[in-house]
């Protein structure tokens, strides 16, 4: 019988009682199910301590901080974990802020007034990106003290300037500019086209400079790029860098002060194959990202998510019903798109395999959630090992854009997550219950 594919080191088969059978690091699966319930996310910190290493040897040659980007997964323990690990934070709003303060042990925002040390501990190595940042968020964020804001709009160098006037507060800025530079991904997450909506164009970026540096409270500091994410070749990472350097070159001649060059994330993982060697890949990708800076002197911020994260989760799940419809057998799991979108949303392909090696028979099945939409599906036609009713799957790769993108569609409660350490699996987030849902709303009479 063919072993299944597997995420090492996360996520490996050990045998015990003659049964292969599918573990988080030194974790039985089916025990952690037992324990906290389907569906359940479970996330390897091996896995995740590895990846961040990665990038620091990789990058160890340039003065860098890897500013992990929360969007990819904001669970509190997994940013501590990172933070521990000596990473700083790429935040796209208030609440991703105070998620990553909240996991430093700061206090409130609203207590942050008097206790601004507190936060500036905390918050000196996140950068603020947003296409859309609000007058509060940037209040908030000046407050706490953040590195850097990448703006993405003259209206939105306006808007900072004034809070920054009104909290009398001073705060370092970059432009993330947008290099016209195609990626090949899902159209939804390529963002480095000149006719998507993230960025200033280049050729307006010096203008908005020149502005930038003539507000009392703004300094010039950066140039920010982030062209997209899943992104497989590194060849488009070279080329916005490319830009990126000329424009350094530009800025500097025209009297700025440019220290940082923040580029992006973006790195893509093989969904497909684990076989991969992640340094290797990470350092390919250095050589992309440094060899247009070269003998430019700038610290370099780095805001990988994906990759960080990703081959370090799994959605495990459990099969409820098992039917055939015309041609197509169905295995109908307690997971859905409300759970894990991303084969709904990108058509994206994660590996499903057994928890339990049990049968050598295969079949073609589609694997779906019990949502009322078509789209609520996470394999099609996917040949997998015979699957029964009870049986527990694993949905791999879900670490990144997994929870972060989950919601309460069809009033389902999210799911719990567990981070695994060696042989220790802690509770990270409760499971929701339905009052959890429904919390904040009312019955009004009309
Ligand atoms: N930085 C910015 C500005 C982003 O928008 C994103 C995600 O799209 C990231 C970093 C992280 O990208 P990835 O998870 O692909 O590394």
């Amino acid at each position: 019988m063919s072993e299944p594919p597997q995420r090492p080191p996360a996520f490996v088969y050990g045998s015990g009682r003659g049964q292969r059978s599918l573990c988080c690091e030194q974790v039985p699966l089916a025990k952690v199910a037992e324990r906290f319930g389907t569906p359940l996310y479970v996330y390897s910190s091996h896995s995740i301590r590895e990846r961040v290493r990665a990038f620091h040897q990789a990058f160890e040659k340039v003065e860098h901080t890897v500013c992990y980007s929360v969007k990819a997964n904001s669970n509190l323990s997994i940013l501590r974990l990172l933070s521990d690990l000596g990473c700083g934070f790429d935040v796209v709003s208030g609440g991703e802020l105070l998620r990553v303060l909240r996991s430093k042990g700061a206090p409130p925002l609203s207590r942050s007034v008097r206790q601004g040390g507190i936060h500036r501990r905390a918050a000196g190595n996140i950068v603020f990106s947003g296409v859309g940042e609000t007058v509060d968020e940037m209040e908030a964020a000046l407050r706490a003290g953040i590195l850097i804001f990448n703006l993405e709009s003259a209206s939105e160098l306006e808007a900072l300037a004034a809070c920054s006037a009104r909290l009398k507060r001073n705060a370092l800025v970059a432009f993330r500019v947008n290099p016209d530079v195609p990626a090949d991904t899902h159209p939804y997450i390529s963002t480095g086209l000149h006719e998507h909506k993230f960025g200033v164009p280049l050729h307006q970026a010096i203008e908005l400079y020149a502005r930038a540096a003539k507000m009392k409270y703004l300094q010039v500091a950066g140039v920010s790029v982030h062209i997209g994410s899943q992104i497989m070749e590194f060849a488009p990472f070279s080329a916005a860098m490319e830009r990126v350097a000329d424009l350094v070159r530009q800025l500097r001649a025209a009297g700025h002060s440019i220290e940082y060059v923040d580029a992006g994330g973006g790195l893509g993982i093989n969904y497909q194959d684990s076989s991969e060697d992640f340094p290797k890949r990470v350092s390919a990708y250095t050589q992309a990202v440094t060899k247009p800076l070269r003998g430019l002197g700038v610290k370099l911020l780095l805001e990988p998510g994906r990759c960080v994260v990703g081959p370090a989760g799994a959605l495990i799940t459990r099969v409820l019903y098992t039917k055939t419809n015309g041609a197509t057998k169905f295995i109908i799991v307690d997971a859905a798109m409300n759970d894990l979108i991303r084969p709904s949303l990108y058509q994206a392909e994660h590996q499903i395999i057994p928890v339990q090696v049990g049968h050598s028979r295969r079949e073609l099945v589609d694997v779906v959630g019990p949502v009322c939409e078509s789209g609520d599906f996470f394999a099609r036609g996917r040949d997998l090992p015979v699957t029964n009713e009870g049986e527990l799957l694993a949905i791999l790769d879900a670490g990144a854009y997994g929870m972060s993108l989950a919601s309460n569609y069809n009033s389902r409660p999210r799911a719990a997550e567990v981070l695994v350490n060696g042989k220790s699996a802690k509770l990270i987030r409760k499971r929701e219950t339905i009052s959890d849902v429904i919390r904040a709303e009312v019955a009004a009479l009309s």
